[in-house]
């Protein structure tokens, strides 16, 4: 009897130096990845089916690369998923090394083929995945077994309307070996209501909040919890706007999961107190959230009008309150930054002193209606899709040049962290993390890179001839931004407000 041998990989991203981005010790398993694989049933029919999860940026050296051969004693499909696009040159090159090896089914998935146009790319021998793995992961496993992929998947719809419950197998204990520490991530919610112009959440999550029952997320935490993780990620963009979110925080109470873990907000965090205490007594441990800007102006002109910087300070304190760490994100480079603005805006977070800060530079990232805006202006310069990660300049600032735009993001690292550790008050673990964060900036790598000790062992250049034999190019052009089909749109207006702004319905 055959059987069917799925090879799921994260790709990694090419450096600046045209190297592949590995580390000893990763942050954070992807979560992409292992919900693909939970999502894989063990068998189809009478067939068997194995799967091999690999984030590359965490393998210390290229065994996995066998995965990726033809296997005379079975059907092998390799998926690349969750591809962004600063990935997706790797993504390209990985899928054609698997062909040259006799692998007949390639698929690529992620942000960058639901959100941007491939069509110069397809009918190579490489399908691509336009829609949410919930949607066409079956069909793409069963056309494998009856010997072909179609080009594309999810034309016609990106996003699934209800998410099934999937419960969720956490790593083996070798996989959780290669992270820092123990951790899973998670996707309890999927979607966000806002329309910041510069995001690509919206673009692959839609606007409207979904979110599977929170029963298979519970059993997610119980089998992570057995598996040896002791971290939860939970990746949902806006946790305060998932409407079950009161409901799973005084389960994993009654459970005394035990599991501390982190998430992400959005700013009206700071009008809901009671969700905050309750997260900080559920084990929240650190609070992301997207400040941006401290200029309202800048925030507006973002489309991010929900952020009001005043109500930032409230955040803190709730968040101290509840003994959670506040982590704020922060961009630079918006249009009207100068360097005097960023200056306001360091000694402004230095007064708000949240215990983490990450800084990114404004990134016009292909699929959002920023890049869109920027292209028609012609004002993105950079024409390698590895650099659109948000840690390089990609477009013609109006004041700053690329250079210093570059040097101001490690010095906002150097000089926050700085302050953190002078200013005292920390815990060990605190003060160890923002050594971390200003020796790394020191050294003009990004702290949040994705893992610590980077390993160099192979480079662009060992695949530049496949991908000129396979896909006939050197580098892909920048892609347009692919539109929504009419069910999509029509999912997004079904926004309901009452259940996404509880708290502005209720104070309003
Ligand atoms: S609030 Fe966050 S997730 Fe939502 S659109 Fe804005 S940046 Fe994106």
């Amino acid at each position: 009897m055959t059987q069917l041998r799925v090879v799921l990989v994260k790709p990694s991203k090419y450096a600046v130096d045209g190297s592949v981005e590995r580390f000893k010790k990763g942050f954070l398993p992807n979560a992409t990845l292992y919900h693909i694989a939970s999502l894989t049933p063990a068998r189809i029919g009478d067939v068997p089916v194995t799967v091999h999860t690999v984030d590359e940026y965490v393998w210390t050296d290229l065994d996995y690369l066998r995965w990726l051969h033809h296997d005379p004693d079975a059907i092998t499909l390799v998926a690349l998923v969750g591809v962004q696009s600063h990935q997706f040159h790797r993504a390209l090159d990985l899928a054609a090394y698997a062909r040259h090896h006799g692998v007949r089914h390639c698929v690529i998935g992620g942000p960058h083929a639901m959100t941007c146009d491939t069509s110069l790319l397809q009918g190579r021998g490489v399908s691509f995945a336009l829609a949410e793995a919930e949607l066409i992961w079956q069909q793409i496993l069963d056309d494998a077994l009856a010997g072909e992929l179609q080009p594309l998947y999810g034309r016609n719809q990106r996003w699934a309307e209800k998410l099934p419950g999937t419960v969720i197998n956490p790593p083996s204990t070798a996989e959780l070996a290669r992270y820092t520490a123990p951790m899973l991530g998670l996707y309890p919610v999927r979607g966000c209501p806002y329309q910041c112009n510069f995001c690509s959440v919206i673009k692959i999550s839609g606007r409207q909040v979904r979110s599977p029952d929170i029963e298979s997320t519970l059993e997610s935490l119980r089998r992570a919890k057995r598996g040896g993780v002791e971290t939860i990620i939970f990746v949902s963009d806006n946790f305060n706007k998932f409407p079950s979110v009161r409901e799973l925080l005084r389960a994993m109470i009654d459970e005394r999961f035990g599991l501390p873990f982190f998430c992400q907000c959005d700013t009206q965090i700071a009008r809901d107190p009671e969700l905050v205490e309750l997260l900080g007594r559920a084990g929240c441990c650190e609070m992301y959230v997207g400040a941006e800007s401290f200029n309202r102006k800048t925030l507006k002109a973002a489309g991010k009008h929900h952020n009001h910087p005043e109500q930032y300070v409230e955040i803190i304190r709730l968040c101290r309150q509840a003994t959670i760490r506040p982590h704020f994100g922060n961009i630079i480079g918006f249009p009207n930054d100068d360097e005097e603005e960023i200056r306001h805006h360091l000694d402004v977070l230095k007064e708000l002193r949240p215990t983490v800060a990450s800084f990114f530079i404004l990134t016009p990232i292909p699929g959002t209606e920023q890049y869109d805006d920027f292209r028609k202006a012609g004002l993105i310069t950079e024409r390698n899709l590895d650099r659109f990660d948000a840690t390089c300049p990609t477009w013609s600032h109006p004041i700053l040049s690329a250079k210093r735009l570059e040097d101001l993001l490690y010095q906002c690292y150097v000089s926050y962290y700085g302050f953190l550790l002078k200013s005292g008050g920390l815990s060990i673990k605190e003060q160890q993390q923002a050594i971390y964060h200003r020796y790394t900036a020191a050294q003009r790598t990004h702290p949040m890179a994705g893992g610590v000790d980077r390993l160099r062992l192979d480079t662009a250049a060992d695949y530049a001839a496949l991908r000129r034999a396979v896909y006939d190019i050197d580098l892909v052009p920048l892609p347009d931004s692919l539109s929504l089909s009419g069910r999509d749109e029509a999912l997004n207006r079904r926004i309901d407000w009452r259940v996404q702004r509880p708290v502005e319905h209720a104070t309003s």
